[in-house]
């Protein structure tokens, strides 16, 4: 388990030095800002859909290596698929960061979202993990105002 961690923790820094869709997004028909006060993270996110599929995602902002490099994982993820797929994932997502068993049924697998299963013990990173997800949601339901994890 020492090496699964390891490497867990380089994908994390990997993802936080370089974070993916790191922009704005021009086309975007949706917006939202995230902020946890815990630590201080704090992103917009950008989305462009169409009907219900998500087009494009993107964020910025700035935060610590695991609110970035999971904002950065969270925009790979979600591009390409259905609101309703977007949000089974950050319940599946939610569970593992949270230490929950997973949701039965046809939930979508998280594939490389597993880095962030060691979050779950560390509860004061779950708000850190969380973050990105929390946002883009808000930015999908129309939210005006920035959206906290508190
Ligand atoms: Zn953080």
């Amino acid at each position: 388990m020492a090496d699964l961690r390891e490497l867990y923790q380089e994908v994390i820094l990997e993802h936080s030095k370089a974070p993916r869709n790191f922009r704005a997004l021009p086309a975007a028909n949706h917006k939202a800002e995230g902020y946890n006060p815990l630590c201080g993270d704090r992103f917009t996110v950008y989305v462009a859909t169409e009907g219900d599929a998500i087009r494009d995602v993107s964020f910025e902002g700035a935060g610590c290596a695991i609110s970035k490099a999971s904002a950065s994982m969270m925009t790979q993820v979600v591009k390409g698929k259905t609101r309703a797929e977007a949000e089974q994932l950050f319940e599946r997502f939610h569970n593992l960061v949270t230490g929950q068993p997973a949701p039965g049924g046809d939930a979508p697998a998280l594939g490389k979202l597993e880095v962030f299963s060691g979050v779950s013990e560390f509860p004061l990173r779950v708000k850190c993990a969380t973050l990105a997800w929390h946002t883009l949601r808000a930015a999908l339901e129309g939210k005006q105002e920035a959206v906290s994890t508190e």
